[in-house]
């Protein structure tokens, strides 16, 4: 039988689709729950490897799915292969599709105004109960998290980038009774159209990632952790082929 959850380096990945889990996530909304979403990539398992209480956080994530190709390839290097990955901005444009009430948390205030616009232009069926921008501090958390209940939203996107946004679910979603929160790094940036997503063919070879460091070169520091997630892999590998 299938594995629910696959193993890498100790984070517990939810082994499904990406047309599966947007439908999982939408019953899961009908049905008025609680969910937390993470959408990990080899640099957020590598930062979990380091810092405990980041692990602890994702800890507490409902699902954590494999949005960086770095985790699919690890995943058959292990021996127990991940269906395909499942990425924030696919899973959240896959709810925009259905009837549901969305907040939007994040991203610069101009980008944030224009979510709004976007959404309600491009999937009129999703109601957007409200945006907040990302540039705030710790201290109007509380506050900015009222303010999100208050609208009663089904769903609530977090686009803090990693780990900020993992952080800010984990503070505040107790104070919840219902809403799935999943973090979505810089997707309202790629809604908008303010950043591009990498053509379908540079996915499609696995090169995703060298399209976006290619195209925000600043990004390069985060790249470090890729060679040493593959390190970490190639180890682990052995150690399970020595069957230790
Ligand atoms: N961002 C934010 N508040 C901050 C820092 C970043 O809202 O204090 C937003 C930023 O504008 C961008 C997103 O978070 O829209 C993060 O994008 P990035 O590509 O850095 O994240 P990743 O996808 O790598 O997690």
């Amino acid at each position: 039988m299938e594995k629910k959850e696959i193993s890498i380096l100790n984070i517990p990945f939810y082994n499904t689709s990406q047309a599966g889990f947007v439908d999982e996530l939408y019953n899961d909304v009908r049905n008025g729950e609680r969910k937390f979403v993470v959408t990990a990539n080899p640099e957020i398992v590598m930062h979990a490897s380091t810092d405990k209480d980041f692990e602890a956080v994702l800890r507490q994530a409902d699902y954590i799915v494999p949005d960086g190709i770095g985790i699919i390839m690890a995943s058959q290097k292990l021996g127990e292969p991940l269906k395909e990955r499942v990425t924030g901005y696919d899973t959240m444009v896959g709810l925009l599709d259905k009837p549901i009430r969305c907040y939007f948390l994040g991203a610069k205030p101009e980008i944030s105004q224009m979510v709004k616009v976007k959404v309600n232009e491009k999937y009129p069926q999703a109601e957007v109960c409200g945006v907040h921008h990302g540039y705030f501090d710790a201290l109007e958390s509380e506050k900015i998290a009222q303010e999100i209940m208050a609208t009663d939203p089904d769903i609530i996107f977090v686009a803090l980038g990693s780990p900020t946004q993992e952080k800010w679910i984990v503070s505040q979603i107790s104070n919840f009774e219902k809403g799935v929160f999943i973090g979505v790094g810089g997707s309202f940036d790629v809604l908008t159209d303010n950043v591009k997503r990498a053509p379908k063919i540079w996915i499609k070879l696995r090169l995703e990632w060298v399209y976006r460091l290619l195209s925000n070169p600043s990004r390069w520091r985060r790249f470090f952790a890729i060679p040493q997630f593959m390190l970490a892999i190639r180890k682990e590998s052995k150690r399970l082929k020595k069957g230790e």
